[in-house]
């Protein structure tokens, strides 16, 4: 029941950590991925596919390089 508390990365495997977070989530104690939340936002209103999202959501993470800031 408490399966999704312990995770760190979103299912596309982005790291759930600052500043890769929806603050309006955080301040509601959940996690979301902030690359996917922009990501999805252009997907609905662009009309894209899902190769297409996660491709953005993907460039939108490696411009945040979040991999190579944590301490992870
Ligand atoms: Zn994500």
């Amino acid at each position: 029941m408490n399966h999704n508390t312990r995770k760190t990365r979103c299912p596309r495997g982005h790291l759930l950590e600052a500043p890769n977070l929806v603050t309006a989530s955080a301040k509601r104690g959940l996690r979301a991925c902030l690359v996917c939340h922009r990501a999805r936002r252009a997907k609905n209103y662009y009309g894209w596919s899902d190769e297409r999202f996660t491709c953005d959501a993907n460039r939108r993470y490696r411009a945040m390089s979040l991999e190579n800031s944590s301490t992870v």
